[in-house]
């Protein structure tokens, strides 16, 4: 007899592990073994598992309404908005469920954009590596063979440029280019910062060519490098941004963040969503903000992000024949293997201690923002068992 089908769709690798409950820095496995968590699903629960005052923001709006359409004012959106506009560069926020929902809508609003100024521009320069989502458009925007393959006709209007090559990207942005969409930092790419004099340099060529800027912060974004959007340490701004992750503390989220001038061709009627910017997420989302945006937290951040590079940096000077390298900013970091990635995942895995993997042979560590400085030191002294067990 043939196996069945599964009932989930198998388009994930899963290990085995099933967790039940998490508290802070902390995921409690169904055998009830506690495993210190340097994934955070993947740069989601910023403030930890089960935060009391998330969960207190939670239950009360879970009490009070649930969800209503965007027929009507929702309250809990507009604080939220508020906060971000307040926060950031953006005059204006649409709020989605994914940060995939965000790069869609951004790749409409570019579109939509230069089709008003009556000059149509339709190339999107994105860059190798890159990763903005699952959907056809994200997939087409990244364009990297892994996503893309057998899953054409692809959408046009996109030109993935290698990484890091300065000649390329001056050749390729000209006055016909709508908008260049890149990851301050990039996360599945394999922790790859962009250096500070690369966004800046980017930020004037497309002014000079009217280009939009359109940054992912989707994972980099919500102070995982220790301010509240990456893009802030190079003292630039982007015409729109795409928020998503982080920003939910663990509830579905995402928001896109624009100036009025990038916004001004999205009127009644070009865009929506039924669940985005619901009661629920939004609730939860501003009291995320909140605490992001309380001083010191974003200080503390830093503190700790300089604790972790330091010790990774010895961990990675005594396992030469391990890792070759230390990468990323704040608590958004990579080390890069000498053999396979994977392995060091699982090492780590049976030291009780999660980690991602990432492109380019890399293990991601991004640890809940809320980590201490003690629950650090254990998870060098982990990923030193793990590393020795190789
Ligand atoms: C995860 C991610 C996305 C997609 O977000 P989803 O919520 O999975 O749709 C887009 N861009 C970047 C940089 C990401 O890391």
């Amino acid at each position: 007899m043939n196996a069945p089908f599964p009932s989930i769709l198998p388009t994930y690798n899963r290990s085995d592990l099933r967790f039940l409950r998490g508290a802070g820095s902390w995921l409690i496995e169904a055998d009830g073994r506690r495993f210190l968590d340097l994934t955070s699903g993947i740069a989601v629960n910023a403030l930890g598992h089960a935060h009391p005052a998330l969960v207190a923001t939670l239950t009360e709006q879970a009490q009070a309404l649930w969800h209503v359409s965007n027929l009507y004012r929702i309250p809990a959106q507009e604080r939220l908005a508020d906060l971000l506009v307040a926060h950031t560069y953006a005059d204006t926020a649409f709020f989605t469920n994914s940060g995939t929902e965000a790069a869609e809508l951004a790749i409409k609003m570019v579109r939509k954009y230069w089709h008003d100024q009556g000059t149509p521009r339709e190339t999107i320069l994105t860059f190798e590596g890159a990763f903005h989502g699952r959907s056809t458009g994200a997939i087409a925007a990244a364009g990297s063979e892994k996503m893309c393959k057998g899953f054409g006709p692809l959408m046009p209007g996109f030109k993935t440029l290698p990484w890091g090559d300065h000649d390329t990207l001056h050749a390729a942005l000209d006055e016909t280019v709508a908008a260049v969409m890149i990851e301050p930092v990039q996360g599945e790419g394999g922790i790859r910062p962009l250096p500070e004099q690369c966004l800046k340099g980017l930020r004037d060529l497309c002014n000079q060519t009217g280009a939009l800027l359109v940054l992912d912060e989707v994972q980099c974004g919500m102070g995982r490098t220790g301010r509240l959007f990456a893009h802030e340490w190079a003292g630039v701004t982007p015409d729109i941004m795409l928020v998503a992750k982080g920003i939910g503390g663990g509830f579905p989220l995402g928001a896109l963040l624009a100036t009025a001038r990038a916004a001004s061709a999205m009127t009644a009627g070009t865009h929506g969503s039924t669940y985005g910017g619901n009661p629920l997420a939004c609730a939860v989302g501003a009291r995320v903000v909140e605490i992001m945006t309380e001083p010191g937290f974003l200080d503390s951040v830093s503190r700790k992000a300089g604790q972790f590079r330091q010790g990774l940096e010895s961990l990675v000077a005594s396992h030469p024949e391990i890792f070759e390298e230390l990468r990323g900013a704040g608590l958004m970091l990579g080390l890069k293997c000498r053999k396979t990635n994977t392995d060091l995942v699982k090492a780590a895995q049976a030291e009780l201690l999660l980690t991602v993997p990432a492109a380019d042979n890399v293990v991601r560590l991004l640890p809940p923002l809320t980590i201490t400085e003690d629950e650090i030191a254990e998870a060098l002294t982990r990923l030193d068992r793990a590393a020795q067990s190789l």
